[in-house]
């Protein structure tokens, strides 16, 4: 299943490549305090595939915060985050943002809230290695 996504104006754009075909799509709602004020809710497949399309990086601010192993990509025009990155191990892993997927039913989304206060930083990165997005690309501007 391929999922596209944007922020609002289109700055930040995705597609992600959904693997094995799914019927529901687990949305968490973090209640972490950027994800309270953004209303942010993520979600992953382990073996998916996610590519990323900036049209103007210069326009998108990278934002991290606590233990500052994850970069909430923030697009600098609208405001929107569709995508948060990890750097786990050399390895780049990812989440993506529901509210911003452009051809998933709302019906599809299993939401539930998900609250990770308390977890050391090892268990935070064991977590996303394990659930994250594992294969990301940039794709090349222009
Ligand atoms: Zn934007």
């Amino acid at each position: 299943m391929l999922i596209r996504g944007s922020c609002h104006c289109g700055n930040i754009s995705y597609r992600l490549d959904w693997r094995p075909d799914a019927t529901e799509i687990p949305a968490r709602a973090c209640s972490c305090s950027f994800c309270t004020r953004h209303g942010g809710v993520w979600t992953s497949c382990p073996d998916g595939e996610l590519l990323i399309a900036v049209r103007d990086a210069a326009r998108v601010s990278n934002y991290s915060f606590g233990t500052r192993t994850a970069e909430f990509h923030v697009c600098a025009v609208c405001g929107v985050v569709p995508v948060v990155t990890s750097r786990i191990e050399g390895n780049t892993y990812a989440v993506v943002n529901v509210n911003t997927m452009e051809n998933v039913a709302p019906s599809m989304l299993q939401r539930a809230a998900s609250n990770f206060d308390g977890e050391d930083e090892a268990a935070r990165l064991r977590r996303r290695a394990k659930n994250w997005i594992g294969r990301v690309r940039y794709a090349s501007a222009g």
